[in-house]
């Protein structure tokens, strides 16, 4: 495609530029040469003669502008072309670098597709220039040699008439033939122009009037011609006319001499065949149309950045600059393995659909789908010459009507697929040959080369701005969006919120079923939440599992609780499937509200992350944002450390909860639930550390402790002669998953064989659906000693209620939620009550978290559940305090 032989001189002070630029283009096959200042560069153009030069503005000693002027002033290297490569953008830099004669600019940093374009420009503008150039100083001799001829004619002899070129007659003062030369008459019998209709002894004059058909105008003009001269009217005459042959068309230059006289005795005619000349003259013609079409696409392609507009702009300029009479670019759809015609110039309504028409049928082809399809399969062009004689041709009439006389199909390939057509049509019959059909190649190839360069743009947009999973904005879009919200909500004065929802065990899914199983969860919460708010522009996905929402008018702050809570039982009652399975995806959600908690999108969306990263460690489902959460969260670090030193000091301490069988009201076991004890401030809630123990992996150890803690609590109850009650001790999913996990169990319940019957321990749910078999192996194994299991939070995590026949549990614990769900509304109950039969028909047990009315407490009786544990009987208390209240006073009473 390149000019391989070019040289470039490569002119810069700076070592790395030159390296750059010449890294750039020795794989497009030029060859560089190198110069690190102005005074080198203008020996170097002495020496090597380069074909192009990438100069420097910025150089110290001789600048860019001042080696630009003196090349140009130099009529040797004038026409070496310059491209000034600068760092300044500004049009008065330009303006300078054009006054000292540069061609062209670029602009460091330099963009790799654009110096290629603006080289390869340049040097095919310069090869064409040195062409032309060449070509009229032969064509100047040619004429010259040819014009003495003529001068010298009247007066040289016959043998020297004979072997001119020209066919030449000698005409009287009437226009009747007296003599033709040798060349005359070879033509005349060759056409048959001889005898009665054109030979000695007839009037030229009669014969010219008598010529028919197409040429007669021409005719015409030459009998008028002749007489004007042979009347003295005209000191001479020539017409240059062009006539078709059975093979091929040429072109003739007459010319009409008056002999001696006044009026003249007679005249000299002449026809020169310059048929040679016309042509290469036509090819220059056509030559110059490609190469306005070639630049004027390639300047389209560096600035172009959309699809469209690169098919319509490269047809406008194919038919205004090119000539063409008509071009179209037709796409392959490979779905439906045709194609369609994407854009046109010059093509009226009316054809344009007739070739819609075509190609969108399966019709067998004509000639121009023919030509179109084996295009696209060879990947190289196809050219249809002499249309108007081609009875084969569709649409012949209508090319006739436009005067169309060839066409040539470019496939437009990237990455080695045909993608798409290049079609144009052409006045002259032959018009696609040699350098033309070269040139339009490369012109294909560069359409090709910026729809690529398009596509992988527009690709790159898309993902900058959305994620190519959910098809949702991602962070950056759904910032900019909220920024707009917040500018109507201030003029409005009206209230935005700014909603964070996280997916909750997101990771367990992913670990467990793998990444695929975990994008197609995202994809259908992406395909949910579109569908729950009604709107994909309100909704983002911003991160891993967190998806974000804007609602972009907050009538009544009290509504919003309740979209909330709306949203987030939606959530739980919405039925994802992977892989056959039925899961529910339980979310946390933080809020933040302009104009309370920020002024800008970026603040809100910081203060909403900040109340659902609150939300997460409250155990809580959702929050709103507060001013002092912020600080909360920036004092996370220092709270790792004071863990640490907490488990050293021994500040963890666990409370006991009972559990209260319901048919009796008595005691059953109890759950031990850890705090700290911090010095500074009391008694902390797990909700408050238990996250960050997880995160730093802190909960290994602090895990460990509450289990031997615990069994040591029951051992010594028992040993008191107290009640043994068992003692449910919560076991972090972290903990679940460590393979020493039952190695530890093990541990805590070794020092005393009566401590296994006095263990249970309660997983939250969430925990078994993440990796089903995994957990099924490693509560077997705990079971097998002896201890019993609960799943906890019942009803949260996502449940696929199939597996839960085949876990080996013994308990059920309905989270808290339901239980509250249970009163409010009549499908809360039946909820609760399809939880309850269901555990039992599988032959679980079923205790209620968060009991604390009287009223929740006589509906589960109703409704059979086994167990309660809530405020209503108590809350969880210190060891000593379980021990005197709850396990002294059943037996002693
Ligand atoms: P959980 O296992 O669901 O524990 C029940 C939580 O509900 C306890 O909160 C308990 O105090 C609270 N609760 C009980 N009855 C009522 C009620 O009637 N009303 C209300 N509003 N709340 C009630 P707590 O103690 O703050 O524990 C929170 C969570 O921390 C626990 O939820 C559990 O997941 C975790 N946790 C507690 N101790 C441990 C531990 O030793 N190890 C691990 N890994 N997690 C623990
Ligand atoms: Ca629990
Ligand atoms: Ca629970």
């Amino acid at each position: 495609m390149n000019n391989p032989e070019a040289t470039i001189l490569i002119v810069d002070d700076e070592p790395q530029n030159r390296k750059l630029l010449e890294v750039l283009l020795r794989p497009e096959g030029y060859l560089t040469q190198v110069a690190a200042s102005g005074e080198e560069a203008l020996a170097s153009v002495a020496r090597c003669a380069p074909d192009l030069i990438l100069l420097d503005v910025m150089m110290p000693g001789m600048d860019g502008y001042e080696v630009a002027s003196l090349l140009k002033a130099n009529p040797v290297t004038s026409s070496i072309p310059i491209i000034m490569v600068s760092a300044l953008a500004d049009r008065s830099a330009r303006i300078v670098g054009l006054d000292t004669g540069a061609e062209d600019f670029l602009t460091k940093p330099v963009d790799r597709a654009e110096l290629w374009l603006r080289v390869r420009n340049l040097l095919r503008l310069k090869t064409f220039g040195d062409f032309l150039k060449n070509h009229s100083l032969l064509l100047e001799q040619q004429v010259q040699a040819r014009t003495i001829d003529l001068q010298n004619e009247a007066a040289k002899q016959a043998a020297i008439l004979n072997a001119l070129p020209m066919h030449i007659a000698l005409l009287d003062r009437q226009g009747v033939m007296i003599t033709v030369n040798a060349t005359w008459r070879r033509f005349a019998d060759a056409n048959g122009l001889t005898g009665a209709a054109c030979g000695i002894g007839q009037s030229y004059l009669e014969f010219c009037d008598s010529v028919r058909a197409d040429d007669a105008s021409d005719a015409r003009d030459a009998a008028t011609g002749i007489r004007s001269v042979l009347a003295g009217l005209q000191k001479s005459f020539s017409l240059e006319y062009s006539c078709q042959s059975p093979t091929d068309q040429r072109w003739f230059l007459m010319t009409v001499s008056p002999l001696a006289g006044e009026p003249p005795n007679g005249a000299v005619v002449s026809h020169l065949n310059i048929t040679e000349r016309k042509l290469a003259e036509n090819r220059i013609a056509y030559l110059n149309r490609v190469y306005a079409m070639l630049s004027g696409i390639n300047t389209l392609i560096v600035r172009v950045r959309e699809r469209d507009e690169l098919f319509r702009q490269a047809c406008r300029i194919a038919v205004e600059e090119g000539g063409f009479r008509m071009a179209w670019i037709g796409v392959v759809d490979k779905s439906v393995g045709k194609i369609v015609v994407a854009v046109s110039a010059g093509v009226d309504d009316e054809h344009l659909s007739a070739l819609q028409a075509l190609f969108s049928s399966n019709e067998d082809a004509p000639l121009i789908k023919n030509k179109v399809e084996t295009a696209i399969w060879e990947k190289k062009a196809v050219i249809a010459s002499d249309l108007q004689n081609n009875l084969t041709v569709m649409f012949g009439k209508k090319y006739a009507e436009v005067g169309v006389r060839s066409l040539a199909v470019w496939p437009l390939i990237v990455a080695e697929e045909t993608v798409g057509v290049l079609v144009l049509y052409a006045g002259e019959s032959e018009f696609f040959q040699g350098e033309e059909i070269k040139l339009l190649t490369e012109l294909a190839g560069d359409v090709a080369f910026a729809m690529d360069h398009i596509d992988k743009q527009e690709r790159l947009d898309y993902l900058a701005y959305y994620d190519a999973l959910t098809g949702l904005a991602n962070r950056s879009l759904f910032l900019e969006r909220v920024a707009q919200y917040l500018r109507s909500a201030a003029s409005g004065a009206h209230q935005l919120a700014l909603f964070l929802i996280d997916l909750e065990h997101f990771k367990n899914i992913n670990d467990s079923l793998g990444r695929s199983v975990g994008d197609e969860l995202l994809r259908q919460v992406g395909e949910f939440l579109s569908r729950y708010t009604g709107d994909a522009i309100l909704l983002a996905r911003i991160d891993a599992d967190r998806f974000a929402a804007v609602l972009p008018e907050v009538r009544q702050q009290g509504d919003l609780t309740h979209l909330v809570e709306k949203m987030i039982g939606a959530f739980l009652a919405h039925s994802f499937v992977l892989n056959d399975a039925v899961f529910r995806v339980a979310v946390k959600v933080g809020v933040a509200l302009f104009p309370d908690d920020g002024a800008d999108a970026d603040t809100l969306f910081r203060n909403a992350e900040a109340a659902l990263k609150k939300a997460k460690a409250n155990g809580e489902r959702y929050l709103f944002y507060t001013p002092q959460m912020t600080a909360l969260v920036a004092g996370k670090v220092t709270m790792e450390n004071q863990l640490r030193q907490a488990l050293e000091n021994d500040e963890f301490v666990l409370h006991y909860q009972p559990k209260v069988n319901l048919a009796d009201g008595k005691m059953s076991s109890a759950e031990a639930l850890i705090r700290w004890n911090d010095p500074r401030t009391g008694l902390v809630p797990p909700g408050h550390f238990i996250p960050i123990l997880e995160e730093t992996g802190l909960i290994h150890e602090v895990g460990r402790w509450a289990l031997r803690q615990a069994v040591k609590d029951y051992l010594r109850w028992r040993a008191a002669g107290l009640p043994a009650v068992r003692i449910a001790v919560n076991v972090s999913p972290l903990q679940l998953r460590h393979r020493d996990f039952i190695a530890e169990v093990r541990g805590a319940i070794g020092i005393d064989p009566q401590a296994a019957a006095g263990l249970e321990i309660e997983i939250t749910e969430s925990v078994i659906m993440a990796d089903v078999q995994g957990t099924i192996a490693t509560l077997k194994a705990i079971r097998s000693l002896d201890i019993g299991i609960a799943i906890d939070d019942f009803g949260t995590g996502f449940s696929s209620l199939s597996y839960l026949g085949k876990l080996p549990v013994d308990m059920l614990k309905i989270d808290r939620s339901f239980v509250i769900d249970m009163t409010a509304a009549p499908q809360g109950l039946a909820l609760v009550s399809t939880i309850i039969s269901l555990a039992h028909a599988l032959n679980l047990k079923v205790v209620a978290e968060g009991v604390e009315t009287e009223e929740q407490s006589r509906l589960l009786r109703l409704l059979g559940c086994d167990e309660m544990q809530g405020f209503l009987f108590s809350k969880a208390v210190p060891a000593e305090e379980f021990a005197t209240r709850f396990l002294v006073t059943p037996t002693a009473a």
